[in-house]
């Protein structure tokens, strides 16, 4: 049997790679107008990362994974998100060490091992921020801009941005205890996943796709109006930030993020002609988090977004540029002797910076001519027996039609002062 890709792997061939190129490239763009460099992490970590820096009781750690022991015994894990291991990389070279903002991006494959459906893989792409550093509400705004820039660029425009806080460990825990009194005659009216959120992690329990609207009617308790001063001082920042550069946003009191080292801003944005599950990026505030993983007291904030998902969406909106083809200069050549001049030809057009073809299909004068044609050459330069005995070569213009005559050693620098593209 054929061995085709993994289950939830796909290939790009490079009719599909130059998609990907003009996505990354306006992502590199629009990450040097932020001040934001680049950062590569390994592919693979240590499963403890992951098992501190996300959280042992998110669905991501207990079921996705894709985690092996390599042959020292040692278990690693394939990446499945990018956070921890830069906060990793940020513990690790003491960058700490100096006080300043720390502004990373990356993009690349992270892997989970998910049901895969429409738009979902086990290999994705995702690119994110991670800045560190500050706890200004000025950051949270920065970023948030960032990701609507970068939106707006690509073309998509009908964002709508919803935000939340979702406190800090001070006052958290109250909260947690007043929706556990909320609820604590109520759990009959709520679903197994709730139940079981109830014990393991209360916030999430609003996160509840069935009974999330419900719960709003019984009038649950929401974090926002139960945030300490710092926090309610922080959110009220982060909007006027927003505001004062026109960022339109819902508050959204049910965007909750469970774990203990998430702070402050929590924030989703979503592509309205999506639909209601239309989120194309998620990020939030993570002041706990460099200490989770046994680093000192520093904040974070970040979002990831996610490739595969953006690139069918501007593939969907007919957004995406049609991709420049270069046109080439094609060098005709019957016989052995043409040939080994043609490739000598074609190899010193390149080394000049220009595109050249030769055939190598041993095609006949008419097939060669054929993938002139097929390629869109600019020029086609022709090298009959005729031209060699007088050590010349016709020069066709392919859109004009022209032809004119040139020594062989001429071709280079009528290439060069001639082609375009
Ligand atoms: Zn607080
Ligand atoms: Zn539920």
């Amino acid at each position: 049997m054929a061995i085709t890709a993994p289950r939830g792997t796909q290939d790009f061939l490079p009719e599909q790679t130059a998609d990907w190129q003009i996505l990354e490239a306006k992502i590199r763009q629009i990450c040097s107008l932020y001040g934001f460099g680049e950062i590569r992490t390994p592919m693979f970590e240590s499963t403890e990362l992951f098992l501190r820096g996300i959280g042992e009781t998110t669905d991501v750690v207990t079921k996705e994974m894709y985690t092996f022991n390599d042959r020292g015994g040692r278990s690693m894990t394939l990446r499945p998100e990018n956070t921890a291991s830069v906060v990793r990389a940020f513990l690790e070279h003491k960058l700490y060490g100096e006080q300043k903002v720390h502004k990373f991006y990356y993009m690349g494959p992270m892997f989970r091992h998910d049901r895969p459906q429409a738009g979902r893989y086990r290999q994705f792409t995702q690119f994110g921020v991670e800045e560190i550093g500050s706890k200004d509400p000025a950051v949270d705004a920065e970023i948030i801009a960032m990701a609507f820039q970068l939106f707006r660029e690509l073309g998509l425009t009908d964002l709508v941005l919803h935000l939340n806080s979702v406190g800090c460990p001070k006052c958290r825990p109250v909260y947690r205890q007043k929706l556990l009194d909320f609820f604590a005659d109520k759990r009959d009216q709520l679903c197994e996943d709730c139940n079981e959120r109830l014990e393991k992690n209360p916030l999430r329990v609003l996160d509840c796709k069935e009974d999330g609207e419900k719960m709003m009617q019984m009038g649950v308790p929401l974090i926002t109006d139960n945030l300490c001063d710092d926090c309610r001082d922080h959110f009220q920042k982060v909007q006027a930030y927003l505001t004062s550069i026109g960022i339109p946003f819902e508050l959204d009191p049910r965007l909750v993020r469970g774990l203990d080292y998430y702070t402050n801003t929590a924030f989703e944005i979503m592509y309205a002609p999506l639909g209601a599950q239309s989120t194309v990026c998620g990020g939030g505030r993570y002041d706990g988090l460099i200490e989770e993983v046994g680093g000192p007291s520093t904040p974070g904030i970040g979002f990831a977004i996610g490739m595969e998902r953006l690139l069918l969406t501007l593939k969907e909106q007919g957004l995406l540029p049609p991709v420049e083809k270069k046109q080439p200069v094609f060098i005709v050549a019957l016989g052995d002797e043409a040939r080994a001049k043609a490739f000598c030809i074609q190899q010193a057009l390149r080394e000049k910076g220009i595109y050249a073809e030769i055939d190598l299909m041993g095609r006949s004068m008419k097939g060669q001519m054929k993938s002139a044609n097929k390629m869109d050459a600019e020029y086609t330069v022709i090298i009959g027996e005729d031209e060699l005995a007088s050590h010349t070569a016709q020069i066709r213009n392919m859109a004009t039609k022209e032809q004119i005559s040139v020594p062989l050693d001429g071709i280079v620098a009528y290439m060069e002062t001639h082609k375009k593209g």
